[in-house]
């Protein structure tokens, strides 16, 4: 049974999950290369569906096969839990230490029936019915008491983390909030008590202004490199009208999103040579009341905005990142904005 412990110094939460054990031999594996490609056993084939466990939901296609089952995206369970939903939620510690029980769900949306087919190479239409499967796992999901919180993520590449070479994306609901995620509800929060402004709104407001850190703008998102980036070419969507909320997005932002974020992968492409990536869905908490702070949520829909962060995976954490919290970022983020803007996203590879 896994769980989550709070580190009381570091002051984060880890999820220990013996479910995915390794003996020390197993790590002995290179950390580079490339994950399973082999289309021959790949469990996320079209007609192959028997391979994972039944599905958690289907999004259909829009013109049905002639035969056999009729799916573009499919969200299945985790073979390999890290948190799982038919846990008990129990809450302990002794002395400063605070454990949670691993409830929660681990999933995985497969994102389309082509093993090869990248989310760059996608069609506009699919990559919105990908994100329309995570807004439909998102309000699912809310549903139970139990979940603070669901983070939609992306590895792509082994260097990121992938397991699979299909195209996926990741969900895990967890039964605290993220610490990363706490760090921005908090900043924007205080932003919000000061000023009356949602932090997001504004930030949007000013780079546009400025222009020099925006990569790519539409009519409803923009693409803009963080003043601060830690990584070169991390990467921020936002749309640019205020909503706390993924799951309130409504179809036209999916769209919206949908266009960016291809136009935003094809850039990395040509630019960056297919780098490895991780991409991650920053959106409102389930706000779920705190005893003695009746309050505590009671600004959460003016003071947030979703957005999603995306860092291609091109420099190695070592050890003074590890022991300083600091990064160390070679291009600046005005550069490595210059750079996409110049980049046709159309164009040949690098
Ligand atoms: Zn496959
Ligand atoms: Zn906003």
């Amino acid at each position: 049974m896994s769980e989550l412990r709070f580190d009381p110094l570091k002051k984060r939460w880890v999820i220990l999950a013996p479910e995915r054990r390794r003996r020390p031999h197993e790590f002995l594996v290179p950390q580079s290369g490339t994950p399973e490609q082999d289309i021959t056993t790949c469990p996320f084939e079209y007609g192959r569906e028997a391979l994972t466990d039944p599905e958690i939901m289907i999004i259909p296609r829009d013109t049905p096969p002639s035969s056999g089952p009729n799916w573009q995206v499919r969200v299945v369970p985790s073979r390999f839990p890290a948190l799982r939903v038919e846990q008990e939620l129990s809450r302990d510690g002794s002395w400063i230490y605070d454990r949670v029980s691993g409830v929660g769900a681990h999933e995985l949306i497969v994102e389309g029936p082509e093993h090869c087919l990248e989310m760059a190479d996608m069609r506009h239409e699919d990559i919105q019915l990908v994100l329309s499967a995570w807004r439909a796992r998102l309000r699912d999901l809310r549903r139970d008491v139990r979940v603070r919180y669901v983070l939609i993520f992306k590895n792509h590449g082994a260097e990121a983390g992938a397991v699979f070479s299909h195209p996926h994306s990741l969900l895990l609901a967890t039964p605290v909030i993220p610490p990363e995620v706490v760090n921005e509800l908090q900043a924007a929060r205080e932003h919000f008590e000061r000023k009356e402004r949602c932090v997001f709104c504004d930030l949007v407001k000013h780079e546009r202004q400025l222009g020099e850190r925006i990569a790519i703008e539409t009519d409803s998102f923009v693409a803009l490199e963080p003043y601060a980036s830690a990584h070169p070419f991390e990467t921020w969507l936002l749309p640019k009208s205020h909503g706390h909320d993924f799951a309130s997005a409504t179809d036209d932002q999916l769209a919206g999103l949908a266009g960016i974020l291809r136009d935003l992968l094809r850039r990395f492409r040509v630019l960056l040579n297919e780098p490895p990536y991780n991409l991650v869905l920053h959106t409102a908490p389930t706000p779920q009341p705190r005893p003695g702070h009746p309050q505590y949520w009671s600004t959460l829909e003016l003071d947030f905005h979703w957005h999603i962060e995306i860092v291609p995976r091109l420099t190695r954490v070592a050890g003074f990142e590890w022991g300083s919290g600091f990064s160390i970022n070679p291009t600046p983020p005005e550069e490595a904005a210059r750079y996409l803007r110049k980049t046709d996203p159309e164009g040949e590879r690098t």
